[in-house]
């Protein structure tokens, strides 16, 4: 399962790309590499367990 906040893009924020990105709807800007991973869950990672923007979401916190 991959988090419920990702999303692709192409365009956002003023910034464009030719192919869509990984894209985080709740940090509101477009997700590194690396992290991307936990966004999808890859290897072992879970973005429930390992991206603190989700757990700060999850928590209800800023949104
Ligand atoms: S950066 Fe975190 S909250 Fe945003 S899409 Fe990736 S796992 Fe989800």
């Amino acid at each position: 399962m991959t988090c419920p906040y990702l999303a692709y893009r192409s365009e956002a924020g003023g910034e464009s790309f030719d192919t869509e990105r990984a894209y985080c709807t709740a940090a509101d800007r477009f997700v590194q590499a690396m992290r991307a991973d936990v966004c999808n869950d890859r290897y072992d990672l879970d973005h429930a367990e390992d991206c603190e923007i989700y757990l700060a979401h999850a928590d209800g916190g800023t949104s």
